[in-house]
């Protein structure tokens, strides 16, 4: 019986580890906005009425952040889409910004 310790560290056949695992994204936090009300304390709310918080969600051309961006869930987001459409109506965000 021959006690073998192989260690092999340092194989260089295969480029990559096959456990990698994405490191997770820190900075941003990621939730719905509207459904989290944590340490914060204070829930935005959607309501057409208030463009200042719509606004938040809406890029600089008027379109309408995408949920991956702006975090929230399904059900906040369409009213999300919907405070926005019913701002637009009645003037209080725009359609389209061309400079
Ligand atoms: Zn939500």
């Amino acid at each position: 019986m021959k006690p073998q310790m192989q260690q092999r560290d340092m194989s260089m056949e295969k480029p990559g580890n096959p456990d990698s695992v994405p490191p997770p994204r820190r900075g941003r936090r990621r939730g719905c906005p509207f459904c989290s009300s944590d340490s914060a304390g204070q829930t935005p709310t959607i309501d057409y009425k208030d463009p200042q918080s719509l606004k938040y969600f809406v890029t600089e051309r008027g379109k309408v952040v995408p949920r991956r961006i702006s975090g929230a869930c399904a059900k906040h987001q369409r009213e999300l889409m919907l405070a926005i459409k019913r701002a637009r109506n009645i003037a209080l965000l725009p359609f389209t910004m061309n400079d």
